[in-house]
């Protein structure tokens, strides 16, 4: 029993980023992840004496709050930017996406279309966002594109995140999205670290040990509930646990499974039923490029993915091996779809075959490996309205408190938007 302390639940960077600044600010921290490693979604794995992320990760020159805090962990140094574009492959074609005059050439759109999406496009950035967390995304963007160029243009975007849960997600998420992706004047560039993102985690982790924070690994949270006096508990599998504080940074389905009678009641939650989306990437390493793209939009239903994510066209050799490419092909999914579960050598073989459709040069031989990746709580489901659904900072004042991706609306599900949340959350204890 420690009555000072603020046990710290999720090593995420959600759970990294609150820890930093608690413990910045003087408090006694303990952060208890529940598996082997710290990064949740931005973790990584050992190949051939280098490290990968499980899942792509980038970062942008308006992720202001992220590069301050890496910037706080010495690391500026190291992120390296690079141009990065986006292409559309339709009717066995790739349709670069970048200027207003590859908009003019996209085929797959009448012309009169393309002006409308390119308009839609000018007016998402100088629009303001009012009113939109109560509009549908699909219903603003028919509005000004027309039904055609939303089907062609914009719905493929949506379902790329969303899949069948698409048709309710507010406005403002993509109005966000808008004007995150395209800030920059002078084209898109995007941002990675020598080392990949371990060298992030591992940063903040020997920081967090200096500043004498207990980190402890796989301690699966079972419960997280008050005791009779009020006070914050959690089970893990090493038994009860007391704190002073408790700051919560698990993925919202699996927090609502893990609260106690009491918390519950406690916490003063809009909507505890609110639903995750949720991924499989399937990694491949390669001995060839596919395209200088770093994302390639693959919507045409014979692909079982909906984007090929060539992560290899924005970091070094240096990071990845001489000659090795790196794709990611990806596919968000709610963990209830059978594709969710499915083998991995049952997504390979129709997965390869789909991308040999695009390109059909691609040979088995330019494979050096694979390997697939699952993750069941990624993007909240988000519906019209979702601000009055956002979970509180402060579900127990003085107790109980919540730094998670189910409250980062309508900033993007990002690192950025982790660090963002997770000042607010620290501010709000801190008061
Ligand atoms: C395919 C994909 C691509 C992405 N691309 C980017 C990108 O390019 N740029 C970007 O900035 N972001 C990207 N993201 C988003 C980013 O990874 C997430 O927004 C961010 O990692 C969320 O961090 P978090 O700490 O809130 O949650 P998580 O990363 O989910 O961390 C939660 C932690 O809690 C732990 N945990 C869960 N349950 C328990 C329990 N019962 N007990 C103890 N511990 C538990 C988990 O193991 C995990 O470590 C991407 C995500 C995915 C999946």
């Amino acid at each position: 029993m420690n009555s000072e302390r603020t046990l710290i639940l999720g090593g995420g960077i959600s759970g990294l980023a609150c820890a930093l600044r608690l413990a910045g600010a003087g408090r006694k921290v303990t952060l208890v992840e529940g598996s082997d490693r710290l990064g949740g979604l931005g973790a990584f794995f050992e190949h051939e004496g280098r490290t990968f992320e499980k899942f792509y990760h980038c970062m942008l020159p308006s992720d202001g709050p992220l590069l301050a805090l890496l910037d706080s962990l010495g690391l500026t140094p190291e992120i390296y930017w690079k141009p990065s574009t986006f292409a559309y492959a339709g009717a066995g074609r790739i349709f670069p996406l970048n200027t207003p005059l590859d908009l003019l050439r996209f085929a797959p759109l009448p012309f009169a279309d393309r002006i409308r999406v390119g308009l839609t496009g000018l007016w998402g950035r100088l629009c303001s966002d009012k009113g939109l967390d109560d509009l549908s995304t699909v219903d603003w963007l028919t509005r000004l594109s027309g039904r055609r160029a939303f089907e062609t243009f914009w719905k493929p975007m949506l379902e790329a995140k969303f899949g069948d849960r698409h048709q309710d997600v507010p406005a403002l998420w993509f109005w966000t999205r808008f004007n995150r992706e395209k800030g920059e004047s002078k084209g898109e560039v995007k941002g990675y670290i020598r080392g990949g993102y371990k060298r992030i985690i591992e940063r903040a982790a020997e920081r967090l040990r200096e500043l004498g924070v207990e980190i402890r690994l796989g301690e699966s949270i079972q419960s997280a509930d008050l005791d009779e006096n009020g006070s914050p508990f959690v089970i893990t599998a090493r038994g009860r646990e007391d704190a002073a504080r408790l700051l919560i940074t698990l993925p919202w389905p699996g927090l609502a499974q893990v609260t106690g009678p009491r918390l519950r009641q406690a916490a003063q939650v809009p909507d505890w039923g609110i639903d995750f989306q949720g991924v499989v990437n399937h990694l491949l390493f390669l001995k060839r490029p596919l395209t200088p793209h770093y994302w390639l939009a693959t919507p045409e239903s014979q692909f079982p993915f909906d984007g090929v994510v060539e992560t290899s066209a924005l970091t070094d050799e240096s990071d990845r091996g001489t000659g090795r490419h790196v794709v990611y092909l990806t596919k968000y999914l709610h963990r209830d779809d059978p594709r969710f579960a499915q083998p991995a050598e049952e997504i390979h073989r129709p997965w390869f075959a789909a991308l040999q459709r695009l390109f059909p040069d691609l040979a088995e031989s330019d494979v050096e490996a694979a390997h697939t990746f699952r993750a069941p709580y990624v993007e909240p489901v988000y519906t019209r309205g979702f601000l009055k659904r956002r979970p509180p900072e402060v579900l127990v004042p003085g107790k109980v408190f919540l730094a998670t991706t189910a409250q980062v609306y309508p900033v993007v599900t990002s690192w950025n938007g982790s660090v963002i949340q997770a000042g607010r959350t620290v501010d709000a204890m801190l008061l």
